[in-house]
């Protein structure tokens, strides 16, 4: 009786969709006590996160995945690329002249923007200024990635990484221990000024407090890398994002007493921050230090509902770091 045995088999696979398998990805990085350690200086490649097939820098929520996916599988280098895009081939029939896969191997899941032609009021496609239909994102998709360390040994790989790696720059070292970021310190200096944030040194505790919407940290010599302090300035001025005229974000809203959402904002500016940290070319050597008492809450959070939460902390660390960063721009355009 074919017809039974095929539900049979139906019922015993429960299908798991990719959203929760990218979820399984976030949640073991936690459990098994994994970092956000990436040192800039030490890196073999350029320290970006790169698309090898196609040279492009990945950003925003892929950063995260992809700092998570490199952590777990120990892997040296941090260039990736899909299997049929590093394989060469134009058509699946193709032989291609790429790398090819190691038998085997598990993908690392990352998100991937699904991409609209932009119409107007009438139907019709709207174009940009070069005759070319505007695309708007409508969402993302998870898709699998491969780490280059996973792709058979060849020539071209080795091309590939060489291209890739640069020498580190005499005093590199000491680079990385001292505290002053001129970039990052233009950002947060733009952002206080732009929202009218209250500001000062002192003391032994970084925080936001919304009542008062101010950010206390203590002083720089407190801190002994680039990363522990403007690290942790990001996170700080990130929660700031989160009231009701900014992002208006639910978790920095709700009452202190409310453990899983102070939590969750928590994981919110943290991923930020990380992202922040990266565009920026700061090594994250000391991240997530001071989370680890949440940790457990986030394992919690993300168990909760595996099919859309982490999309949508990604989505709202991704608009927390975008309004921090533009707040600047604003002003630059005055
Ligand atoms: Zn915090």
């Amino acid at each position: 009786m074919p017809t039974k045995t095929r539900t049979k088999t139906k019922e015993t696979h429960t299908k798991i969709s990719s959203e929760e398998l990218l979820c399984d990805q976030v949640i073991s990085f936690f459990e098994k006590g994994y970092q956000f350690k990436k040192d800039w200086k030490k890196t073999s490649t350029s320290g970006d996160i790169i698309n090898f097939s196609t040279g492009k820098d990945y950003t925003n929520s892929n950063v995260i995945l992809l700092l998570m996916a490199q952590a777990i599988g120990n892997y040296k280098h941090s260039l990736w690329s899909g299997v049929f895009q590093a394989s060469g081939k134009k058509t699946k029939k193709d032989k291609g002249n790429g790398l090819q896969i190691r038998k085997g191997e598990r993908g690392s899941r990352i998100m991937m923007p699904i991409f609209i032609k932009k119409k107007d009021k009438n139907g019709n496609y709207v174009l940009d200024q070069n005759g070319k239909p505007v695309l708007i994102c409508t969402g993302f998709r998870p898709t699998c990635v491969f780490n280059i360390d996973q792709f058979l040994d060849c020539d071209k790989k080795e091309s590939i990484i060489k291209s890739y790696t640069v020498a580190s720059a005499p005093g590199a070292e000491a680079e990385a221990k001292k505290i002053e970021h001129k970039e990052s310190q233009k950002i947060i200096d733009k952002y206080l000024e732009v929202e009218k944030i209250s500001f000062a040194h002192g003391g032994n505790s970084a925080y936001y407090s919304p009542t008062t919407d101010h950010i206390q940290m203590p002083p720089k010599e407190a801190f002994n890398s680039t990363c522990g302090y403007y690290g942790t300035l990001y996170h700080e001025a990130l929660h700031s994002s989160g009231t009701k005229e900014r992002c208006n974000r639910p978790s920095l809203l709700a009452p202190n007493s409310n453990r899983k959402m102070y939590a969750l904002d928590e994981i919110i500016v943290e991923f930020g921050s990380v992202i922040l940290c990266q565009s920026q070319k700061i090594s994250t050597i000391d991240k997530l230090q001071n989370s680890s008492a949440y940790i457990e809450h986030w394992i919690e959070i993300l168990k909760e509902n595996k099919k859309t939460i982490l999309q949508e902390i990604l989505s709202q660390s991704v608009e927390a770091v975008n309004y921090l960063k533009n707040a600047g721009e604003k002003k630059d355009e005055k």
